[in-house]
């Protein structure tokens, strides 16, 4: 509804281009071609996102020339982001949606939006600047690839503004271009709306760690859910999402949270995504139900869309067909090389009908060769790129459990990598063959904190090659009921498991020690709820073994 008189606003609509001028091509960086002595940079599928270095004076900050366009109201409702930054540039996003849970509320004109950057809260010094179009058909909103000059390599500030509208201020920063000698980062997951307020991510924001790995279900397409005493804590309001506008208006309900907001205000992040940005438990263009299978293709497009949409990241939109390539690497100097996968697009089918906890021996098609959970291409840019960073640390970011969870052969959860052995077999191979050093996987999906041990061979018996740190759910409901912790506990791998708590887990890295605080939420259900340190498990350089410290 548009607002009478003096608050309608006026801005300028524009055409395509890019005012800013210059439209690069982001180039992929193949592993094995980078000289050893060089620092690689964040190596990723080509993107096409407009990349611009300016100085603020060399700008206009506005343009007056093109057709008017009113607003309804503020724009800025869904807050600001940064993500995938490499050590000289970072995406910043935005959306514009002055009636966020009702598909935007924004005229049909694409709209431009000047961004600045600064390097603190006031903008006193705005060390670059310049205007990107938000396109109608990309529900407004903005991805811009900002290029600050190097003298600015600490914190960094941002802003959109749209006519007298000026959004929330975001708080970034670069990666460390070469030696680096601490890290303080975030992995978490699973933040059901429904199921609990978000507690964690103000904790996270308060935390103001160097950046987020995002590990998947940022939304959850269910539909709504009564709310009341011992049922849900919020409503999605809308029935589950079938089609573009129906994932849109998602997205905008879960970031019109403010403390979802503050945690993405507060640094990058890095996103990937797992199965309830499309559906549960799909694989691959297979969905959970296969009576919806002929309507499926299209509607994970939809849901990538949307994803891209609404997300930090230095990716393309996906196109009308085909697959849509989101696993990439980033590094934090020399201290920290991550491989980002998607076990969810080129995955083979659930084996044995996706039943769980069965005790009954898996049936024979778990242990083919060639199913797969990476796909046969991801897999071998995995090995080509897990250990190419010249990095202390390698990190395999991932979504679903890898430490081995089987019980006399009885395959308890088939969606995770229990159900696909032979593609487990392979990976964990690479990395003992390889010896790639100090392999960390960090996990969600499964709403539980979890600590285990990956090796090359059986359970408790074959080499070591990672630790995998599993970080529960920001506020998802838990899956295992918290009275069979100590039966989970006594998996031959599996080092700790906290079964009752939300959270997350907050990593310190160093070139000695990585130190992994399980933080948890005292009370999902009030969103002031107290979110303190649960325990502390260390892995020191040079061994896949953990200690706790408390
Ligand atoms: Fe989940
Ligand atoms: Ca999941």
């Amino acid at each position: 509804m548009f607002l009478a008189g003096s608050a309608a606003v006026v801005v300028a609509a524009c055409s395509d281009d890019d005012t800013t001028g210059s439209t690069d091509l982001k180039t992929t960086t193949p592993a094995t071609t980078i000289p050893e002595t060089a620092i690689p940079e964040t190596t990723i599928p080509e993107s096409t996102i407009p990349e611009t270095t300016v100085p603020a004076t060399t700008i206009p900050a506005t343009t007056t020339s093109l057709a008017p366009i009113e607003l309804s109201g503020d724009p800025f409702t869904l807050g600001v982001a940064s993500g995938d930054p490499d050590s000289t540039s970072i995406v910043l996003w935005t959306r514009l949606a002055p009636d966020p849970l009702d598909g935007g509320g924004m005229p049909s004109d694409d709209v431009e939006v000047t961004w600045e950057l600064g390097t603190d809260e006031t903008f006193a010094e705005i060390v670059a600047t310049g205007v990107i179009t938000a396109e109608a058909a990309h529900a407004h909103s903005v991805h811009v690839i900002v290029t600050p000059p190097r003298a600015t390599d600490g914190l960094l500030t941002y802003r959109f503004r749209v006519g007298q509208y000026t959004s929330a201020v975001g708080r970034t920063k670069l990666a460390p271009a070469g030696s680096a000698s601490l890290a303080r980062f975030v992995s978490a997951s699973c933040q059901n709306y429904q199921d609990g307020f978000y507690a964690a991510h103000r904790d996270i924001a308060e935390q103001q760690p160097d950046f987020v790995l995002w590990l998947g279900d940022y939304i959850y397409e269910g539909g709504a859910a009564t709310v009341g005493e011992g049922a849900a804590v919020r409503s999605h309001l809308t029935p589950e999402p079938m089609d573009l506008d129906g994932y849109r208006n998602r997205y905008a309900l879960y970031k019109s949270d403010l403390d979802l907001q503050a945690a993405h205000h507060a640094c990058p992040w890095l996103i990937v995504w797992d199965d309830h940005e499309v559906e549960n438990n799909y694989a691959a263009e297979i969905p959970q139900d296969t009576a919806e299978a002929s309507a499926f293709v299209a509607r994970r497009l939809a849901a990538y869309t949307a994803w891209w949409e609404h997300q930090p990241v230095r990716l393309d939109p996906p196109q009308a067909s085909g697959e849509y390539r989101i696993y990439r690497d980033a590094q934090w100097g020399d201290l920290v090389g991550i491989t980002l996968l998607d076990t969810r697009q080129y995955r083979t089918d659930q084996a044995c009908g996706d039943i769980t906890l069965s005790l009954d021996p898996a049936c024979p098609e778990t242990f083919d060769d060639d199913r797969t959970l990476t796909g046969d291409e991801q897999e071998q840019w995995l090995f080509d790129t897990v250990g190419s960073h010249g990095t202390t640390w390698n990190v395999i970011a991932q979504q679903v459990v890898m430490s081995n969870l089987t019980l006399n052969g009885a395959v308890l959860n088939f969606d995770q990598w229990d159900g696909y052995p032979a593609n487990r077999d392979r990976v964990l191979r690479h990395l003992a063959d390889a010896e790639v050093p100090n392999v960390i996987v960090l996990s969600g999906d499964i709403h539980l904190a979890g600590i285990g041990i990956l090796r090359d061979g059986e359970p408790g018996i074959g080499q070591a090659v990672a630790v995998e740190f599993v970080d529960t759910s920001i506020s998802s409901s838990g899956l295992i009921d918290p009275a069979v912790t100590e039966l989970v506990k006594s998996f031959p791998d599996i080092v700790d498991v906290e079964l009752a708590y939300r959270g997350y887990t907050l990593h310190t890295v160093t070139p000695t020690d990585w130190s992994a605080e399980y933080r948890i939420v005292e009370a999902v259900t009030d969103p002031e709820s107290r979110v303190t340190a649960y325990k502390t498990y260390v892995v020191d350089e040079g061994a896949a073994a953990v200690r706790s410290v408390g």
